[in-house]
């Protein structure tokens, strides 16, 4: 039983900080030196409770799993993490116990079962999820068998030692293959949570596709028509310049069209930068004003200055077109648009977008942010989904108030950041 219990007390010293890492730090820590430095901190703490509280198998046998911390935080954390970790078992195990023949048995695994694991390290790192799996159980069995091998050479062998050494075996090469199997499924779900990104910023570009041709096509076709008046014979001077500078206004139109269209399908880059809300709001409703009004919907802007977040921009307008979008259509039969951002009386930015069309029910509003949840004969129902992610990368929370066929209110509360001193306010 207490084999049972000490073997549950490892199993938790491993799965504790890594669960402290995918609850709080996946994803929200960007910087890959940041990771590896919490990483190592992670699975370094992992490995000196292990040693601390090993799983005792009886007849003056005890065994921990730090080859389980060791093994991961070296494939996935790279070479210089390893080899700070070892490191790290070395001391730990003399600053314990001294210097004593189970000292020198750690010493020696660490050098001939550890580095294969060094060595396999890169191939690792390019190898598909199956063979990652293989790697790390063969790695993790390999370190347990010159484990084995040692304390045999330096203590003896005997019935009881065997069976405890093949126990440990199976069990390691099990936690290893455990952990890698959650390390992987985990980064599969977190690639796959970008790829839905891209995907529905690609369908929202095909929606406004028609709308920003009809953009383009407008200026194109006043500056056609001033060019085949400048044709007319005998035409005062002063005219031409006239007809000349109008022409390229909006010829200049249409390039600045062109270019926010661009600036949406670009993809977002994962660095946070310092972001005018204001800004970017203005820029979305002009993006989006075309549209609305096509729809009889107008949209009404009141704007704070310098409400700053940190935050990614091209994320922020994804977010600011997609529940604007979410509005116009909410109201086939028109009406108005509140989208207003200003400083919340907590250093919070709030965005607020109001419109007055159909509402949702209290199970609908519920609803929101699960995927594919949409009432709309050819929604996605991705919208909502990556709208609330996007508000949660930014550290702030979005909320949804809506009652049915009065309108819906969407507030996202961000926190605010001061403007940086050297860039142009
Ligand atoms: P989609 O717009 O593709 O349907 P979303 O995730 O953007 O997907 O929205 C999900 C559903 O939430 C919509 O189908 C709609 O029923 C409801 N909804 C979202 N925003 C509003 C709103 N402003 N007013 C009323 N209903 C809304
Ligand atoms: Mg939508």
């Amino acid at each position: 039983m207490s084999i049972t219990r000490d073997f549950l007390l490892q199993f938790s010293l491993v799965i504790v900080p890594f669960g402290i890492y995918l609850a709080y730090l996946f994803g929200h820590i960007r910087i890959k030196k940041h990771i590896r430095i919490f990483l190592t901190a992670l699975w370094g703490i992992s490995i000196i409770l292990c040693i601390s509280f090993p799983v005792s198998y009886g007849y003056n046998m005890n065994h921990d799993f730090r080859i389980v911390p060791l093994l991961i935080g070296t494939l996935y954390g790279g070479r210089i993490t390893g080899v700070i970790l070892a490191a790290l078992i070395i001391l730990y195990r003399l600053y314990l116990y001294g210097t004593n023949i189970g000292s020198l048995i750690t010493f020696l695994a660490i050098i001939i079962g550890f580095s294969p694991i060094l060595y396999f390290q890169k191939k690792f790192g390019n190898s598909s999820k199956g063979n990652r799996i293989k790697l790390a159980i063969m790695l993790a069995g390999f370190y347990c068998l010159v484990g084995a091998s040692l304390v045999g050479l330096f203590r003896g062998i005997s019935a009881e030692s065997i069976t405890v050494q093949i126990a440990h075996f199976g069990l390691a090469a099990g936690f290893a293959w455990l952990m890698v199997v959650l390390i992987e499924n985990m980064a599969e779900i977190y690639t796959m949570r970008k790829e839905l990104h891209n995907a529905e910023r690609l369908r929202l570009i095909g929606d406004l596709t028609g709308v920003f041709a009809h953009e383009i096509r407008n200026p194109m076709q006043v500056a056609r028509g001033f060019l085949q008046l400048l044709d007319t014979p005998d035409l005062p001077a002063s005219t031409k310049k006239h007809y000349i500078k109008l022409s390229i206004e909006e010829l200049d139109q249409a390039n600045d069209i062109i270019r926010e269209f661009l600036l949406l399908g670009k993809p977002s880059t994962e660095n946070n930068e310092d972001v005018d809300v204001g800004n970017q709001l203005e820029r979305t409703v002009n993006l989006i004003q075309n549209y609305a009004l096509s729809k009889n919907v107008s949209i009404e802007t009141k704007i704070d200055v310098d409400c700053m977040i940190n935050g990614n921009t091209q994320r922020l307008n994804q977010f600011l077109l997609n529940i604007m979008k979410n509005a116009i259509e909410a109201m086939p039969d028109g009406g108005t648009i509140v989208a207003s951002c200003f400083f919340a009386d907590d250093s919070f930015i709030e965005i607020r977008v109001k419109d007055e069309g159909i509402g949702m029910l209290r199970h609908e509003v519920e609803r929101l942010g699960s995927p594919y949840y949409s009432l709309k004969e050819s929604g996605t129902g991705l919208g909502m989904m990556v709208s609330f992610q996007i508000i949660e990368s930014f550290a702030g929370k979005l909320h949804v108030f809506s009652e049915k066929d009065i309108g819906t209110e969407v507030v996202a509360r961000i926190p605010g950041v001061k403007r940086s001193m050297n860039k142009p306010v």
